[in-house]
């Protein structure tokens, strides 16, 4: 057998990776470090579709949970969940909570801590409240063990530790606009602290892409961050392509379509194209002097192939009633965005993280 590869950094099972109204399939990643057991602990990442939707799972994929040892461990889904040290959640809409808030009562094993930005939290205190659900989370540390632990995360820029030797950082991204103002999710940098080369990955919650925002341009944020690591450091992204080609924009509710999501990595691949010129050519202009202030976008010639390395993971396609020519909406919407990519050759590699799938970072 051969030994445990030293490149990678995060093993990932995910458990839900779609984007409603199906139940047994919502957003839910369980991550550990690359090489430990799944016993020793897990985080969380959403918790949309839970025990249950594992449960199913295991029973068609036995072999779900391998330990370093190559052997399959039999867990069920409960001792699953009760290895979760914490959960790590982007927004509080339920299709990325409603497992986290059924299963509180019952979760085993240790206190879990539940890491978000400070307005996700409060949303997810009006659902513990004693009258959605009951008060099964608070942000005393010396509470009760079966007790959800509020642990807010500041988009401050930095890392913050979350489990032994993975540690995160949120950035702030839109996420529509309702009847109260701008509503906002987040992406994350998980980083793995033990890895020779600092290895991290890049997940978004539900996205609004830049070009449609009413507010803030936000994604924008993530792209920049990401850039200067691509793809020695950061080679894994999560992100949502909620519809089909062709939807409207006024009909996107906060989120992406292939032709949107094809527009976010371009605007990725520019700011790795600028990364790599050097800090000078990031504020433009020796070039392209005075007339724009801003920086001039290259020609998309000066793109192709500057996304080679990265993989893409789609998430979070909606479910649809009907299949297109007997084929998962997943599998449709994932080809047409291989096709829109391939048109921009960025060089960047798409693929659908579906539910059951065993990932490597
Ligand atoms: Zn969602
Ligand atoms: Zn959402």
């Amino acid at each position: 057998m051969a030994g445990p590869d030293p490149a990678l950094a995060f093993d990932m099972i995910v458990v839900g990776s779609g984007g409603g109204p199906h139940e047994t399939n919502l957003s839910s990643y369980l991550l550990k470090p690359y090489g430990a057991e799944w016993d020793a602990g897990i985080v969380a990442l959403e918790a949309g579709s839970g025990q249950g939707t594992l449960n199913r799972l295991l029973e068609l994929e036995p072999n779900l949970f391998v330990g370093k040892d190559g052997v399959t461990r039999t867990y069920s889904a409960s001792e699953v969940y009760s290895f979760v040290r914490c959960f790590l959640i982007t927004h509080a809409h339920l299709d990325h909570i409603s497992s986290l808030v059924l299963s509180t009562g019952a979760l085993g094993g240790e206190r879990k801590r539940v890491y978000a930005v400070k307005e996700t939290l409060e949303d997810l205190e009006s659902v513990f409240s004693w009258r959605i659900w009951p008060k099964l989370a608070s942000y005393d540390e010396n509470d009760e063990d079966y007790k959800l632990l509020y642990s807010p995360l500041v988009p401050d820029g930095k890392y913050h530790t979350v489990f032994p030797n993975i540690s995160v950082q949120a950035v702030p991204i839109n996420h529509g606009t309702n009847e109260l103002g701008p509503y906002a999710s987040a992406a994350f940098f998980l980083r793995s602290d033990s890895h020779p080369s600092k290895r991290e990955f890049l997940f978004f919650g539900d996205v609004e892409p830049d070009s449609v925002a009413s507010t803030t341009t936000k994604t924008i944020n993530v792209w920049r961050k990401a850039a200067p690591m691509i793809p020695h450091t950061l080679s894994t992204i999560f992100i949502e392509c909620s519809w089909p080609s062709g939807r409207q924009d006024d009909m996107l509710h906060g989120h992406l379509s292939p032709e949107h999501l094809r527009d976010e990595l371009v605007a990725l691949a520019t700011e790795v194209y600028f990364a790599r010129r050097g800090p000078s050519s990031s504020q433009s202009t020796s070039r392209q002097p005075q007339r724009k202030r801003q920086k001039r976008n290259p020609p998309s010639h000066d793109l192709r192939g500057v996304l080679m390395g990265v993989r893409v993971y789609i998430i979070h396609v909606k479910d649809q009633p009907a299949q297109v020519h007997g084929i998962p909406i997943r599998e449709v919407v994932v080809g047409q965005v291989k096709s829109l990519i391939q048109e921009a050759g960025l060089g960047v590699e798409i693929l659908l993280a579906d539910q059951g799938m065993h990932i490597t970072i």
